[in-house]
């Protein structure tokens, strides 16, 4: 019997959306094309092609390193297993650097990683200055494609945080800088389940508590904030209180916590005086 595209998906043991995401990505079509023609006979190689993919999926990896893609801000992102993907939490923090920042901002990401916070900000508003950096070299690369796919004018610079500024950037000052870094606690059970199994732990995990990065970032973005400049960055959905006290302790201006879409506490932030 020769198989087809209907019969493949009804064997793939997977959620139905994620079967057609990799049934369509293995025949290099879109998922309504591939739904819109299930009755179409898969020959041999291509019967392998997705077969591969489920077992993976079946497996655990996530289905966004198996595509290489994920959308973010409505921008289609290259993704590899070298970067955290992209979650529609962090749309958050997006979405308040866009209202928050004066015209032509000069704005700095931290840990850009696949660049989605930067290439959103860029791509939405061309007259913003956008800085990103990352201590990760591959991470940089798929920054600088994801740039590129999408017009994005930003400046790239290698780097552990502020240290990415180099020598020159000592007094380097932004009106708003934003984060997503990583903030899950060492021993925490999530780490074992799902994607986060498979994506890098240096962009998941920060210390026993989780907020090793979050404290030097509070610690140290005054100094590379204009007066009244923003600082906003995400964190987990317990963390709020945390981050609200490290803030103020830095003395930070306006500190606040911002809801998710889901209404858990996400992205924190203050004004530096
Ligand atoms: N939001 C991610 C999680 O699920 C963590 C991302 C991060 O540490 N920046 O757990």
């Amino acid at each position: 019997m020769t198989a087809t595209v209907a019969s493949l998906l009804a064997a793939s043991g997977l959620p139905p959306l994620e079967a057609q995401v990799l049934a369509a990505h293995a025949l290099a079509t879109s998922r309504a094309s591939l739904l819109a023609d299930q009755a179409r006979p898969v020959n041999g190689a291509e019967a392998r092609r997705i077969e591969r993919l489920f077992m993976r999926r079946r497996a655990g990896e996530p289905v966004a390193y198996l595509t290489g893609e994920r959308e973010f801000f409505g921008l289609s992102l290259a993704i590899t297993a070298d970067v955290l993907i992209p979650r529609p939490e962090t749309e958050l923090l997006v979405a308040l650097a866009l209202e928050l920042a004066p015209a032509g901002a000069r704005v700095l990401d931290l840990g850009t990683g696949s660049g989605a916070v930067a290439v959103a900000l860029a791509h939405e508003e061309p007259d913003m200055e956008v800085v990103a950096v990352d201590a990760s070299a591959d991470a940089l690369a798929l920054a600088r494609e994801n740039a590129r796919r999408h017009g994005a004018t930003i400046r790239f610079a290698y780097g552990d945080w502020f240290a990415g500024l180099g020598a020159g950037g000592r007094d380097e000052r932004f009106d708003v800088i934003v984060a997503n870094p990583p903030y899950v606690a060492a021993g925490d059970e999530h780490l074992e389940q799902g994607d986060l199994r498979f994506e890098p732990r240096a962009a998941l995990v920060s210390g026993a508590d989780g907020l090793d990065a979050i404290r030097t970032i509070v610690a140290r973005a005054q100094d590379h904030l204009r007066p009244g400049g923003w600082l906003l960055f995400e964190h987990g959905y317990d963390q709020g209180e945390r981050c609200r006290s490290l803030l103020a302790m830095y003395g930070y201006a306006q500190v606040q916590t911002w809801p998710d879409l889901a209404g858990l506490d996400r992205v924190s932030g203050g004004r530096a005086r």
